[in-house]
């Protein structure tokens, strides 16, 4: 059996990370963990139990009832979130839970919460996690980080057409206003702030398909399990 790695996907917003991520899995037979959904899950109780920052800083231990979980759904192969036993992968992933979810994640008690599950996740090795932090703080000794960009122009009109199809009421310029605000959100925040890996391999897929980044990426997965 080769020996199995962890690999670490971050990357700006909107730029393909997840569906990266998620094929390089699959086709190493590996466990695929969307950080992202974990903070935008926090993000959406938060939302539902009308909490503001301020009390989750207060009061840390709401934290606790908070329950995240990926089950595995065959007829989509595809890991779906739920929150507390309930299914929310479409609700995490509206634009109301978006424009909150930097603010969320810039919290240094929800940033340690998720953070000490995302590492036990990865004892085992053979994980694929993609975010923001990955190669820098949750699993700085992966032995493969992908950094991901692309054009904002180009994110915004991926994440638009993607939302459109899902028969959401979205406008261009809402999207794109929400990628840049993230980014810099996420980049300038004070705990763990969105950077680039010193020993991470920069993946611009501005103009590649999907097709052509999985097979890029594997191509550098398989060479990093085969030097062992
Ligand atoms: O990856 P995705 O765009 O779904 O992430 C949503 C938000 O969650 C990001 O904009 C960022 O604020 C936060 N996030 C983070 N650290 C991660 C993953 C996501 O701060 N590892």
């Amino acid at each position: 059996m080769p020996k199995k790695i962890n690999i670490a996907v971050d990357g700006h917003s909107s730029c393909g990370k997840g569906t990266l991520a998620r094929n390089i899995a699959k086709s190493l037979g590996y466990v695929f963990i969307d950080s992202g959904a974990m903070y935008r899950a926090v993000t959406l109780y938060m939302l539902t139990k009308n909490l503001k920052p301020d009390d989750l800083k207060s009061n840390p231990t709401i934290l606790n009832d908070i329950n995240i979980e990926f089950r595995f759904n065959p007829s989509l192969q595809f890991f779906e979130t739920f929150l507390n036993g309930k299914l929310v992968e479409e609700e995490i992933r509206g634009m109301e839970v978006a424009s909150w979810v930097s603010q969320v994640s810039a919290i240094k008690e929800v940033r340690d919460f998720l953070v000490a599950q995302q590492r036990k996740i990865g004892l085992e090795k053979g994980v694929v996690m993609d975010g923001r932090d990955i190669g820098t703080v949750v699993f700085p000794d992966a032995e493969l980080k992908i950094f991901m960009t692309a054009r904002p122009a180009v994110r915004a009109k991926r994440r638009f057409d993607e939302l459109r199809e899902k028969g959401k009421d979205v406008n261009y310029e809402e999207v794109l206003m929400n990628i840049m605000e993230r980014d810099r959100i996420d980049s300038t925040r004070a705990e763990s702030p969105f950077l680039k890996a010193d020993d991470a391999i920069t993946l611009d897929n501005t103009d590649m398909t999907r097709e052509q980044q999985a097979e890029v990426a594997l191509q550098w997965a398989r060479g990093v399990i085969a030097a062992g």
